[in-house]
C-alpha cells in the first residue's frame, strides 16, 4: 500500500541570481513498511527533501500526498498539527527540551495536541527503546545514544504515517550509531513503521529495502537492496 507519493515536487530558495533549485521536479512513492535511505553529496537536496515531505518547509511546486492528503494544500495551522500527528522526525542533535524529563518529551506530541496519553504503547516503547530505567531525568543526563533514544520513542509515540531520519547518528561514536540504526530498523520491522533516513553512510544505506541517490537535487538513481 502506497502511504506517501509527491509529484514534481520542485523547491526554489531565493530569487534572481541568487535563485538555487534545491530539488528539481522530483517524483517518488513510498509502500507502507517500508525503509529507505537516501544518499548524496552535501548540497544534493537530501534535507530539502526531507522537509517537504514532513511539512517542515513548502514546496515552491508539485504535490505530495501523505495517506490520502495533499500537504501541499494545508494550511500554516494544519500543517502543525499534520507534523504533530503523521510525522515522527528524527535529526542529528536530538532537538529535546532540555526543562522536560524524558517522559514528558517523549509524550509532548500527545500533550500538546490535549489527548490523553496511550500508556500501553509508551511503556513498550520505552522499553524496546532501553530507556524505562530514566523517565524521570531530564536530557543533559543521558549520554548521546540515550538522548537519541528518546526522540525516536518521541517519533514513534503517534504511529506516525513516516518517520524522517535526518543523519540520526552524525553525532555518535560508532557502538551508538549502530544500535540507534538497530533501533530504526526494529520500529520499521515491529511496527510495521515507513521509515525514511538521510545518511552518508554507505553501510548504513545497506541496512534499508531501498536506497535512492539524489543528485542537483534530482533522483538519478533508485536501487532495490536485495
Ligand atoms: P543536503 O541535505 O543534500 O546537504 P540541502 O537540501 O541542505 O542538501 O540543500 C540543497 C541546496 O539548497 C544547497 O545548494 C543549499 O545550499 C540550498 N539551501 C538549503 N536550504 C536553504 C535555505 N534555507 N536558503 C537558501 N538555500 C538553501
Amino acid at each position: 500500500m502506497e502511504i506517501l507519493r509527491c509529484s514534481n515536487l520542485t523547491k526554489v530558495y531565493g530569487n534572481g541570481s541568487n535563485e538555487i533549485t534545491a530539488l528539481d521536479h522530483i517524483s517518488l512513492s513510498l509502500e507502507k513498511g517500508s525503509f529507505t535511505a537516501v544518499v548524496g553529496a552535501s548540497g544534493s537536496g537530501k534535507s530539502t527533501l526531507l522537509h517537504l515531505l514532513g511539512g517542515v518547509d513548502r514546496p515552491t511546486g508539485g504535490s505530495i500526498y501523505v495517506e490520502d492528503t495533499d500537504i501541499s494544500t494545508l494550511s500554516i495551522e494544519q500543517l502543525a498539527i499534520f507534523r504533530r500527528r503523521k510525522v515522527g522526525l528524527v535529526y542529528q542533535f536530538y532537538n529535546l527540551i532540555p526543562t522536560l524529563n524524558v517522559r514528558k518529551n517523549i509524550l509532548l506530541p500527545v500533550l500538546l495536541d490535549g489527548q490523553k496519553p496511550d500508556e500501553k504503547r509508551f511503556s513498550k516503547i520505552v522499553e524496546t527503546l532501553g530507556i524505562a530505567g530514566r523517565l524521570s531525568n531530564l536530557p543533559r543526563e543521558l549520554s548521546g545514544g540515550q538522548q537519541q533514544r528518546v526522540a525516536i520513542a518521541r517519533s514513534l509515540i503517534y504511529q506516525p504515517a513516516i518517520l524522517l531520519a535526518d543523519e540520526p547518528t552524525g553525532n555518535l561514536d560508532r557502538k551508538n550509531s549502530q544500535e540507534t540504526i538497530e533501533l530504526l530498523q526494529m520500529s520499521n520491522r515491529q511496527y510495521d513503521q515507513t521509515v525514511l533516513l538521510i545518511t552518508h553512510d554507505e553501510k548504513t544505506a545497506l541496512k534499508a529495502d531501498r536506497i535512492l541517490t539524489m543528485e542537483d537535487g534530482k533522483i538519478v538513481q533508485d536501487e532495490v537492496v536485495s
